[in-house]
């Protein structure tokens, strides 16, 4: 059976890009005889808003889909804190105390998510009066699984790749886990088929499928949409002037009908569908 999942993060309103995704994955389960589950993503620590998700709930209902909601990061924490003492154990994280702003003031090696950590704490003593980040020693990790495959439905069968990313933050100073870690976990507890999700988060495939070959995770197949974005190229957001779905919904807009005109690619004007933001991946 296809189980498919929406997975905001209370950091903000949903926005319409928000409604997209949530569609597509909805849809996609619904025309396969599957399930869609919703799964909100808070334990990132300041940023996020727990009562948030309460108005996630009230806009999916507006859009007229239909969903199961699986437990909230905040209460698997422990699953987080095994899996990233299992990974320790095998020797595959090092603590880091870098500041970000002393790994920006390293050269710059541009990767999928902004500057690559160049490893500076890999052989470094650890200065134990910070408080450490643990980084997976992508070397060391791909050395033990060897080469793997991921599956996007429109892409194709890729190689894993995660060295765009350098050594990824699996537990965060100021967290439990990092998003990696989490939603890797998660979507293997929640049995998780098809990961759908928009093309921004392609490349975090990569490290999402080495985690799970090194925890002995069922593997799923992905789904990556186009990214709904304004006439800057931009994800759509408040401070860019587009209305929230809460705005919207509280403005009497049809919700549903809304949805049908998504589905059928009518975007609303100055909005449109990419593979990419800005037309860099
Ligand atoms: N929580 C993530 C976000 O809101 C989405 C994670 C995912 O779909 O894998 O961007
Ligand atoms: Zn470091």
């Amino acid at each position: 059976m296809i189980v498919t999942r929406f997975a905001p993060s209370p950091n903000g309103p949903l926005h319409l890009g928000h409604a997209y995704s949530a569609i597509v994955a909805h849809d996609l389960a619904r025309a396969a005889g599957g399930r869609f589950l919703l799964r909100i993503e808070d334990i990132d620590g300041a940023r996020s808003r727990p009562e948030l998700a309460g108005e996630f709930r009230r806009d999916l209902e507006w859009l007229g889909l239909e969903w199961e909601e699986v437990p909230a990061q905040s209460t698997r924490l422990e699953s987080y804190e095994a899996a990233a003492g299992q990974l320790a154990a095998m020797g595959l994280l090092y603590p880091c105390t870098c500041t970000r702003a002393e790994i920006e003031a390293l050269p710059p090696r541009m990767g999928a998510d902004g500057a690559i950590y160049p490893g500076t704490c890999r052989d470094a003593a650890h200065d134990p009066s910070r408080p450490p980040a643990w980084r997976l020693d992508i070397a060391a990790a791909m050395a033990q699984t060897g080469p793997l495959v991921w599956k996007d439905e429109r892409a194709g069968a890729i190689a894993v790749d995660p060295r765009q990313f350098g050594d990824v933050v699996l537990k965060r100073k100021d967290a439990p886990a990092s998003y990696h870690l989490a939603a890797t976990l998660d979507d293997a507890a929640d049995g998780v088929t098809l990961v759908t999700r928009g093309m921004d988060l392609f490349a975090a495939s990569h490290v999402h499928r080495l985690v799970q070959d090194l925890l002995g995770l069922p593997v799923p197949g992905w789904h990556h949409h186009d990214l709904l974005i304004d006439e800057g190229g931009q994800k759509l957001a408040k401070r860019r002037g587009s209305p929230s779905l809460a705005d919207r919904r509280e403005a009497g807009e049809d919700g549903r009908a809304l949805a049908d005109r998504l589905r059928m690619g009518e975007m609303p004007s100055g909005l449109r569908l990419s593979q990419s933001l800005n037309g860099v991946a």
